[in-house]
C-alpha cells in the first residue's frame, strides 16, 4: 500500500490581520507539506458572521502572500459548508452516535450551579441522552455527540506524543445549535475529513479539542489525522503574547522593515530547531523540517534575535531581491514610491548599503544620498559640520580630485595628498565630504559614494557645500 499524500491546512478565523502566532502555524504546515511533497490548503473559518468581513479574510491572505507561503488550491470557506455539516450531524443522529437534546439554557445553568455547590466539576450530562424519541417534545433542540462515558480518549501527537483524557471528563459536545448552525467542533472535523487533511498542525491551545474532535471522527468511522500541537509564542517576559509585547500582526513586521525570508527563518526557529543552526534559507528549512526538532515549551519572541536574523538575510540577498524587498517595505510603510531611475540607482548601490544594515529602513537610510537630488537637504549634524573651515577644505578638495581618474585608488590617492598638504588626517576629511554628498551622518564610505554618484554629480555636490 502506498502512503497517502500529506495534506496540511491552515484554518484561521478572519480577524482582520495575520497574527504572528498564526503565521508560525501556517509556516509549519507549509514547511511540512513542502518537505513531504504534499499539499498545503487554506480554509477560512468564517462562521462567526457578526465579525466576518471579506476584508478581514483578505488581510490573512495578504499576510500569507507577503510571507511567501503560497497555498495549494482555492481557499475554502467554512461557512459555505454549513449544509454539509448539518448533513453529517443528521447522519450521526441516524447512526445513533448523536442525539437531540432539549435541555434549555436555564436548565444547564441550574445544573452548573448545583455542581458548584456540590463541589464537583462533572460536565453537564443531558437527560435526553437516553430518552425515547417518542417522548421528544415539539421544542427547540441541539444535536449532541453521544460521547463515550467509560475508559479513556487518546490521540497521537507528533509534538506532545501520546495524550489521553478520561472519557468522563468530556461532555456530550454540541454539534448543531438550536438554530441549525454547526459548531466549530463539528465543522472543523467535517472540513478536515472532506479536504483529505492528513496532518493537523496548530497551536497547543487546541490540544483538548483534538481529544473531543477524535470522538466525532470515530463516530463517523473516519481516519483520524495525525496531530501536532505546537507550544504557543510568548512575549520576552515569558507571558502570553499580547499587544504590549510589541507587534503581533505580520503586516506590522513588514512595515518595520523585516524581509519575508528573514521572518520565515526567525519564525521557524520559534519552537523548532535543527541542531545549532540559527541562520538558514527556506530551502534548508524545507529539507530539514520534521517534528523531532519541535520543542515542548513555549518559545519567546526576541527582537534582538530577529534583528540578527534579519541582518544576515540582508547581507546575503541578491541585489535584485534586496531592491524588491526595500520597495516592498516602502509600500508596507506607506513611503512614496521611487521612480524607475531611482530604483536603478538603488540597485546599483546595494552592495554598499547592505553592510551593517539590520532592517530595510537602515538600507533605505543609507541610500538617501543616491536617491536625493541637489540641493542636498542636510540634517542638523551635517549643517554643523559644514562650517567655514569645512567649506574651505571642500573647496580645495574639489580642485584636488576633479581631474583624478574616477576610481577608488586614484580618488583615495588624490584625497590623501590633499589632506597631507593641509595637515589633515584622511578621517578628518571624510566628515565634511559625507555631509556634502549625503546630507547625513550615516552613509556608505565617501569613496564608494563618489564612485556611485560619478564625477559630475560629486563635484557639483562638493561645490554646492563649499560656497
Ligand atoms: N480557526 C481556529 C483558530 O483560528 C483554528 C482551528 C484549527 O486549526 O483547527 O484558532
Amino acid at each position: 500500500m502506498s502512503t497517502p499524500q500529506v495534506v496540511t491546512r491552515f484554518a484561521p478565523s478572519p480577524t482582520g490581520y495575520l497574527h504572528i502566532g498564526g503565521a508560525r502555524t501556517a509556516l509549519f504546515n507549509w514547511l511540512y507539506a513542502r518537505a513531504k511533497g504534499g499539499k498545503f490548503l487554506l480554509r477560512i473559518e468564517d462562521t462567526d458572521r457578526e465579525r466576518y468581513t471579506p476584508a478581514a479574510a483578505q488581510a490573512i491572505l495578504d499576510g500569507l502572500a507577503w510571507l511567501g507561503l503560497e497555498w495549494d488550491e482555492e481557499p475554502t470557506s467554512q461557512f459555505a459548508g454549513a449544509e454539509r455539516h448539518r448533513a453529517v450531524a443528521n447522519e450521526m443522529l441516524a447512526n445513533g452516535s448523536a442525539y437531540k437534546c432539549f435541555s434549555t439554557k436555564e436548565e444547564i445553568e441550574e445544573y452548573r450551579e448545583q455542581a458548584r455547590e456540590d463541589g464537583h466539576q462533572n460536565p453537564f450530562s443531558s437527560p435526553w441522552r437516553d430518552a425515547d424519541p417518542a417522548d421528544h417534545p415539539d421544542a427547540p433542540f441541539v444535536i449532541r455527540l453521544r460521547a463515550p462515558r467509560e475508559g479513556g480518549v487518546a490521540i497521537k501527537d507528533m509534538v506532545q506524543k501520546k495524550v489521553s483524557w478520561a472519557a468522563s471528563s468530556f461532555d456530550d459536545l454540541i454539534m448543531l445549535r438550536s438554530d441549525g448552525t454547526p459548531t466549530y467542533m463539528l465543522a472543523v472535523v467535517v472540513d478536515d475529513h472532506d479536504m483529505g487533511v492528513t496532518h493537523v498542525i496548530r497551536g497547543d491551545d487546541h490540544l483538548i479539542n483534538a481529544g473531543r474532535q477524535s470522538l466525532i471522527y470515530k463516530a463517523m468511522g473516519w481516519d483520524i489525522p495525525v496531530f501536532a500541537h505546537i507550544p504557543l509564542i510568548h512575549g520576552e517576559d515569558g507571558k502570553k503574547l499580547s499587544k504590549r509585547h510589541g507587534a503581533t500582526g505580520v503586516e506590522e513586521y513588514a512595515a518595520m522593515g523585516y524581509m519575508p525570508e528573514a521572518m520565515r527563518n526567525y519564525l521557524a526557529r520559534l519552537g523548532w530547531s535543527h541542531g545549532n543552526d540559527e541562520l538558514f534559507s527556506t530551502e534548508q528549512a524545507i529539507e530539514w523540517f520534521d517534528f523531532n526538532g519541535m520543542g515542548k515549551s513555549p518559545s519567546r519572541l526576541d527582537f534582538k534575535k530577529l534583528d540578527n536574523v534579519s541582518a544576515h538575510h540582508i547581507k546575503i540577498a541578491s541585489d535584485q531581491a534586496l531592491t524588491d524587498a526595500v520597495l516592498g517595505y516602502m509600500s508596507a510603510a506607506n513611503i512614496p514610491m521611487l521612480s524607475d531611475s531611482q530604483i536603478d540607482d538603488l540597485k546599483r548601490a546595494m552592495p554598499y548599503l547592505r553592510e551593517r544594515s539590520k532592517k530595510l529602513p537602515d538600507v533605505l537610510e543609507k541610500a538617501a544620498f543616491i536617491l536625493s537630488q541637489r540641493p542636498i537637504e542636510k540634517d542638523e549634524k551635517s549643517v554643523e559640520i559644514l562650517d567655514s573651515v569645512s567649506k574651505r577644505i571642500l573647496n580645495g578638495l574639489t580642485t584636488a580630485i576633479q581631474d583624478a581618474s574616477w576610481n577608488h585608488e586614484s580618488l583615495m590617492q588624490a584625497s590623501k595628498t590633499f589632506a597631507e598638504s593641509e595637515n589633515l588626517k584622511l578621517g578628518e576629511l571624510a566628515q565634511p565630504i559625507r555631509a556634502a554628498l549625503s546630507g547625513k551622518t550615516v552613509s556608505p564610505s565617501v569613496f564608494d559614494m563618489m564612485l556611485l554618484l560619478g564625477r559630475d554629480e560629486t563635484i557639483a555636490r562638493l561645490e554646492e557645500s563649499s560656497t
